[in-house]
């Protein structure tokens, strides 16, 4: 298995990143990971005022796809994720939703067991492991890691996850995909700041699709069709995530743009995925059932 460590980590997508590996189409990686805080959260009584901000949101990579060409499209099989024993969890002053009532930083360590996350001892959650930040090299400017947008980035959905396939825009050659930034456990919104942040190690499996357009990013699961979209308002997201939808419904199903909104309004939730980050990010599921896929 071809690997990348954890010592390999980027801090914004660039053009300009430098590949740590170079493979072929069809290729399975393993990505070790740091989490969203580079490591530096291991304890409660950890102060935000000695966090260094300049190693938060690490991605590792970047990795360099042979053939890949802008225009293409970088397909990216989640074939596996693998997380640490335990994360961390963290609100505070001027995070998240709630960081205009709140007037102290808190940490919470959450130890990880039998596939739970033992919030407390009657609280116990189903971990659902997800990476937040996962994207390519934009066309020309950087974009730091926190930030999602049409690369990917730091889109914190919970359906990106093992099992599903991620579709993303290759602006430069090679793609440049990083990643990193795994949750155990996150709902959608992630309105606290963070999810339960934690190490661990990704296995992908990359291709390229040549000569096709689609409305980027987007998720094929097992049962649904995901469009995704960024912005700074979020009624702007929810609309950008919607056209996407009607673009692909338009073009890879043949429904008038009429037919294709009616059958979102119908049958596709639009969900948020987070409200927490310099952009909000929504997505709308289709479910494959209404679809030829
Ligand atoms: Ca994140």
């Amino acid at each position: 298995m071809l690997k990348i460590s954890k010592d390999q980590v980027v801090y914004s997508m660039s053009p300009t990143n430098k590949p740590v590996l170079k493979v072929d189409p069809g290729s399975s990686v393993e990505f070790e990971t740091c989490d969203a805080f580079g490591g530096q959260i291991t304890s409660p009584t950890d102060k935000f005022d000695t966090l260094d901000w300049n190693r938060i949101n690490p991605a590792t990579g970047p990795l360099y796809i042979n053939g890949a060409e802008p225009g293409d499209i970088l397909s990216v099989k989640i074939e596996k994720i693998e997380i640490a024993k335990q994360g961390a969890v963290v609100t505070g002053k001027d995070m998240g939703v709630l960081g205009h009532l709140l007037k102290e930083n808190s940490i919470k360590i959450i130890p990880i067991e039998n596939e739970t996350a033992l919030f407390s001892e009657n609280i116990h959650l189903p971990i659902n492991k997800m990476i937040g930040v996962i994207g390519v090299a934009p066309e020309k400017e950087a974009i730091s890691c926190g930030v999602p947008d049409l690369h990917g980035g730091n889109m914190d959905c919970k359906e990106i996850k093992e099992g599903v396939t991620l579709l993303l825009p290759v602006n430069v050659p090679g793609g440049l995909l990083a990643l990193g930034d795994l949750h155990a456990v996150m709902a959608d919104g992630e309105i606290g700041v963070s999810g339960l942040e934690v190490s661990g190690k990704v296995t992908v499996t990359v291709d390229i699709i040549k000569g096709k357009k689609l409305p980027l990013p987007m998720i094929f699961s097992e049962n649904h069709i995901m469009t995704l979209a960024s912005h700074e308002d979020l009624d702007q997201a929810v609309d950008m995530a919607v056209i996407n939808m009607v673009s692909y419904l338009t073009h890879e199903e043949d429904l008038k743009t009429d037919e294709a909104t009616m059958l979102i309004s119908l049958g596709a939730d639009v969900r948020i995925c987070q409200v927490v980050d310099p952009k909000k990010t929504v997505r709308v599921e289709l479910p494959k059932q209404y679809t030829g896929k």
